[in-house]
């Protein structure tokens, strides 16, 4: 069986979740009488310390409406270059918001406070206006690097000094907070918008919930319903929502823990670099640039020896614990990834050598 690592979005519905979801209360969403529902945003408003939340079909939709609700055509966002907002979420805010977006140079998906002041611009009439500032809690692309709480409300607080919004992609921010135990309300406090995925880590198979104050809801659900997202009998799916607030939280802990140990086995195989803050949640990015291969053919290597990574870019390997892989499959994982990268090592110290996949049998079962 393949040992998948590819997305935390690969996990599928436990036989508990289904459970969950087949006993369902159910009614209208969109009338706002879909108890399971609000059962289930009323739980993520208090997590965050939020007045006020809205279930959606997807956290890219969490991040458009707030994009939406936040902005108006001609304004200007900033968040990291390595952003799922800027990245994978096909230019929604420019599609459909009419806002351009400024996305701020970094490698791990963190930017300073000296950033983004310098990135928030001074009102004229020739300039865009700078209308919200997004942080993604833990980063995806970037390898889930955790944000410092200090720094999170040091931006914050520029923000709002300066009249503009405070975001967050909380997509990841459970891993975060069982990575640092500090409480998702604590990170999410003073932010003007912020949301969680059930379809990640929490191994929902689909949802996200969206938070702010009751004004901020109001708007977003105008937002929500004119895009299409709102729904009939959600409580079916918010049903796998609650499910996993009561019993994967733990297992995200167990997700951290299992790509700590991958980082750990992996971290000095030859020709893998790694960044500093590399393993501090379920996330775990490499280059392979130093092997002189593509991570795609890095990446296929593995596959070879069913284990499953993402290729991200032309070097970056991105390799992601989730709750369908345990313990002895992360031990597994890794074994192939440092086998992998010691063949091509010794390939690449070989005249003449090619970088096509790994000869078959060359790991052991
Ligand atoms: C997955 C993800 C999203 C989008 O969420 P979907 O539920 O897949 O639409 C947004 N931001 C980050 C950081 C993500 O990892």
């Amino acid at each position: 069986m393949t040992i998948d690592l590819f997305s935390d979005t690969q996990t599928r519905p436990t036989a508990g979740m289904r459970e969950a979801m087949a006993r369902a209360e159910v009614g209208d969403e969109q009338s706002g009488s879909d108890p399971t529902t609000n059962a289930l945003c009323e739980r993520v408003a208090a997590m965050l310390g939020m007045e006020d939340g809205v279930f959606m079909p997807s956290g890219t939709m969490c991040n458009l409406v707030s994009i939406l609700v936040q902005t108006r055509a001609g304004d200007e966002i900033i968040c990291d270059d390595q952003s799922h907002m800027y990245n994978t979420e096909a230019a929604g805010a420019a599609a459909i918001g009419g806002v351009s977006v400024k996305p701020l140079p970094t490698r791990v998906g963190l930017y300073s406070l000296a950033q983004a002041e310098a990135a928030i611009r001074v009102p004229q009439r020739t300039a865009p206006r700078s209308a919200l500032i997004s942080i993604e809690q833990t980063t995806s692309f970037s390898g889930g690097t955790v944000w410092d709480l200090g720094v999170m409300r040091a931006i914050r607080d520029l923000a709002h000094s300066k009249g503009i919004k405070a975001h967050i992609d909380g997509a990841r921010l459970l891993n975060a907070v069982v990575a640092t135990g500090i409480a998702a309300k604590d990170y999410a406090e003073g932010f003007d918008s912020a949301w969680i995925d059930l379809s990640k880590g929490l191994g929902c198979p689909v949802g996200a919930v969206l938070c702010g104050s009751r004004e901020f809801v109001v708007e977003a659900w105008r937002w929500k319903y004119r895009l299409g997202g709102a729904m009939r009998q959600s409580g079916v799916l918010a049903a796998a929502g609650l499910y996993a607030l009561d019993n994967h939280i733990e297992q995200l802990a167990e997700d951290n823990a299992n790509a700590h140990r991958i980082h750990e086995a992996i971290r000095n195989a030859p020709g893998l670099a790694f960044d500093e803050t590399a393993g501090q949640s379920n996330i775990l990015c490499f280059s392979v640039a130093g092997l002189g291969v593509t991570a795609a053919a890095f990446a296929e290597a593995c596959r070879k020896h069913d284990v499953r990574i993402r290729a991200i870019g032309r070097d970056q390997i991105r390799v992601t614990a989730n709750l369908d892989v345990d313990r002895a499959g992360s031990e597994r994982a890794a074994e192939v990834i440092l086998a992998t990268a010691s063949t091509f090592a010794s390939r690449a110290e070989t005249p003449h050598s090619s970088s096509a996949g790994l000869p078959a049998g060359s790991l052991a079962q």
